[in-house]
């Protein structure tokens, strides 16, 4: 990093120093000590006030980046990491610079086999603990009683009942779909429809009948605008003509990915939530195609005539297929309005015995803090062995 600073900004490479460091502290405290802890009481929030106030979080990402490197790109690639879980740059609190620390700390991994080898090391670990895993089975309702989740009804009618009920469905979905509005005091519909939602992504996954093998299995290519595009996507909710991609190519690292002598690939691009008002069944496949030609112009030659599989996922997708508010790909938007003891609690604060995990509550989307989140589960869920 210090080398590839030093060749595009080198008036920059004592900034960057300087930001890592500042990076770390915010991890020290972010990270380390608030992202497995439960905000379900306010005066968690009052105790950690000052130190934040300290690491500076009422300044964005971008602002904070800025106050330590000069060079337009340099600050954007320091600066982009909240995309990763749905937040904008140019909005959410500097909070988010842990994740450069993080990145640097412990390297970025990839599950061999794919994410899907996550999920099967998951069932095998809830079956080998006696556990079943029920699929295809759409929860339609959390039946609620004197304040207190009982069970829950599926789609197909069938009622399971339930000493405690875990949600992983989006949170905002959670209290807006299958918690009936007269269970809720906090979390209102209004509240809901007024809440800020993370933008969506435009999601191609594509297989070639032949090789790239210069592509690295990561590769994000930036468009001609930065603040722009994002203040598009975000704010005007307007689907660009313009875009940045992440183009990832999993085969780089594992070949098992695709048949011999073939590769597989993802491309994704931000665009805004359903809020645009775009009919993505229209828009897709020319959508679709912009991009194909574009990573035919630059790092992929001659992809049309090389594709062999092809699937995208649309905001539309992520609303009607993963139940997810306004078709966001990361639930509740991650502004500090919005964050810690703001975010809907792993611990119901409207009804008992019911518990949230996942990206819409604390402390948000990707992997690690959806993982971070089943482990605030631990500190809040009574042992049964204990009653
Ligand atoms: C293309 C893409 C690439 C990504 N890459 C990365 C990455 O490299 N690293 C990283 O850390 N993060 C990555 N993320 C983000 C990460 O995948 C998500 O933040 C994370 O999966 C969210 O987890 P979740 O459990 O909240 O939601 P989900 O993973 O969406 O799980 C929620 C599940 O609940 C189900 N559900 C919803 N409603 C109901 C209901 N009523 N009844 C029954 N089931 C229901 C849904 O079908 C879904 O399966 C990526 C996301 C995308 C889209």
């Amino acid at each position: 990093m210090r080398r590839e600073i030093a060749r595009f900004a080198p008036e920059d490479v004592d900034g960057y120093e300087r930001f890592m460091k500042q990076a770390e502290a915010i991890f020290d405290v972010g990270f380390t000590q608030l992202v497995d802890i439960s905000f379900a009481d306010w005066t968690t929030m009052l105790k950690i006030a000052p130190e934040l106030v300290r690491l500076k979080s009422y300044r964005t990402v971008y602002g904070l980046v800025a106050s330590y490197v000069k060079n337009e790109r340099i600050r954007t690639v320091l600066s982009f990491h909240p995309l990763l879980i749905g937040g904008n740059p140019f909005t959410t609190t500097s909070i988010l610079c842990l994740i450069s620390h993080l990145e640097r700390r412990w390297g970025v991994h990839f599950a061999m086999g794919g994410t899907g080898e996550i999920v099967k090391g998951m069932v095998g670990l809830i079956e080998g603990q006696g556990g079943t895993v029920r699929m295809n089975a759409e929860v339609a309702s959390i039946d609620v009683t004197d304040r207190r989740a009982r069970s829950v009804t599926l789609a197909s009618g069938d009622v399971i009942a339930a000493d405690v009920v875990v949600s992983n469905a989006d949170a905002a979905w959670t209290y807006r779909k299958l918690v009936a509005p007269e269970h809720r005091r906090r979390w209102t519909n209004r509240r809901l429809e007024k809440s800020k939602y993370s933008m969506s992504l435009f999601v191609w996954y594509f297989g070639t009948r032949r090789q790239y093998p210069d592509v690295q299995h990561h590769t994000i290519l930036l468009g001609p605008r930065y603040e722009g595009l994002l203040t598009d996507i975000f704010r005007n909710k307007v689907v660009a003509d313009d875009f940045s991609l992440y183009l990832h190519r999993p085969t780089k690292t594992d070949t098992s990915l695709a048949p011999d002598g073939c590769d597989a690939f993802y491309v994704l691009s931000p665009v805004p939530h359903l809020g645009s008002g775009t009919d993505w069944r229209e828009k897709a496949e020319p959508y679709r195609k912009a991009i194909e030609k574009y990573l035919s112009d630059s790092i992929l030659p001659g992809l049309a005539d090389e594709i062999v599989t092809s699937m995208m996922l649309t905001p539309q997708d992520f609303q009607d297929k993963l139940n997810s508010v306004n078709g966001a790909a990361f639930s509740l938007e991650p502004v500090l309005t919005q964050s810690a003891w703001f975010r809907p609690h792993n611990q119901s604060e409207e009804v008992d015995n019911l518990y949230l995990v996942g990206a819409g509550t604390h402390p948000g989307a990707g992997v690690p803090g959806v993982i971070a989140s089943a482990k605030v589960l631990d500190r809040v869920v009574p042992d049964p062995r204990r009653r």
